[in-house]
């Protein structure tokens, strides 16, 4: 919400800026992967710019961030098509905000829900298309409409399966990214061959994605977990929690933390464990995704145009910034 009182004019002028300013960084970080300012600044202006719009609905127009989801695709890639869009997700940075995701959810539905929650890995979304057991094509998400072709990239990463173990035809979601111990060996030998180096893990998976040689997409130890099925897949449970089961069983790396919460006090303990358990972990998250479990359940729920109503991301605090500002209390 906006915190001091603004009028129209005032909003006007003010969202001319953030979205001058937003446009720029999202093609900065989508489609440059070269991002200049940190997430958490990102977030703020983000933010600031949701709630002038929700103030003055009318001075919602078609170039804001809002409306958008990622950026534009290279031309380098041939473009992709997606059948089902691939959206953003809503953010939480509060208990009291996945309370209030949780209200309005059990209210729309008036009845019971359970959560899947899992861990919102940092890296990049990427969607596989598999005919008849068969990878045929993996792409990135793009603006969320049309991606980009990067199937031989993407064929590099041992954990993708070229082959199911059943012979289905389904599209997978999941997240490719950059395991911490690659990242800092990618990072030693860019400085040692004076190359600049990468911002963080998931900067690198998406550099590294984007380059037109495989052989050198190979050297980069990159990783994927499968957390998603688009539409109906051949006996598919319909439980998120289930059809991650289902896809290891089809062949995929999935993630060991997720699990299914049957109260939004649950979902809160989740998310307290997961935020100090993360330095633990071999590769980087910046939050937990917390989604309706039951596919009936998010299908009456649906999406606005940037993102489903059933899911959100809880973000965590982020980590660079407690950096910095020790940084600069010990120049002090
Ligand atoms: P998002 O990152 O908040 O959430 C959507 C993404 O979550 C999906 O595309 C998917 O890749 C990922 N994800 C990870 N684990 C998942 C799981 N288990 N289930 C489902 N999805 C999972 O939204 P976004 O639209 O991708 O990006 C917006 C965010 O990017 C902003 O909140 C901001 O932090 C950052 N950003 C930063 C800059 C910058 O200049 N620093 C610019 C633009 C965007």
């Amino acid at each position: 919400k906006v915190g001091k009182k603004v009028d129209k004019r005032e909003a006007e002028v003010r969202l001319q800026q953030l979205k001058k300013q937003l446009n720029k960084y999202n093609e900065q970080y989508h489609v440059h992967d070269a991002p200049e300012v940190s997430d958490v600044v990102y977030d703020q202006l983000f933010h600031e710019l949701l709630a002038l719009e929700e103030a003055f609905p009318s001075l919602v127009t078609d170039d804001s961030p809002s409306t958008r989801i990622g950026g534009k695709p290279l031309k380098a890639f041939t473009k992709v098509h997606h059948r089902v869009p691939m959206l953003s997700l809503g953010n939480a940075f509060s208990s009291q905000t996945l309370r209030e995701f949780d209200e309005r959810i059990r209210h729309a539905l008036e009845e019971d829900v359970a959560y899947a929650c899992e861990l919102k890995f940092d890296g990049l979304a990427v969607s596989l298309t598999y005919e008849e057991g068969r990878l045929i094509r993996g792409a990135t998400r793009g603006d969320g409409t049309t991606g980009e072709d990067i199937t031989r990239n993407l064929k590099t990463i041992t954990d993708i399966p070229l082959v199911l173990r059943q012979p289905v035809s389904i599209e997978v979601r999941g997240e490719a990214y950059m395991p911490k111990k690659a990242f800092v060996a990618l990072n030693e030998a860019r400085l040692l061959a004076e190359e600049a180096p990468f911002m963080n893990p998931r900067n690198a998976a998406a550099g590294s994605l984007r380059q037109l040689d495989p052989k050198a997409v190979a050297k980069r130890k990159l990783a994927f977990f499968a957390y998603g099925l688009v539409g109906e897949g051949l006996g598919a449970p319909i439980s998120q929690y289930e059809r991650l089961r289902y896809l290891h069983q089809l062949g995929f790396r999935v993630n060991k933390e997720a699990a299914r919460c049957e109260t939004i006090d649950d979902v809160i303990s989740y998310v307290e464990k997961q935020q100090v358990a993360r330095h633990e972990l071999p590769y980087e998250i910046d939050g937990v995704v917390v989604k309706v479990d039951a596919l009936p359940q998010q299908e009456r729920l649906g999406f606005t145009a940037r993102s489903p109503r059933w899911a959100i991301a809880f973000k965590f605090p982020a980590e660079e910034v407690t950096t910095t500002l020790q940084a600069i209390e010990l120049n002090v």
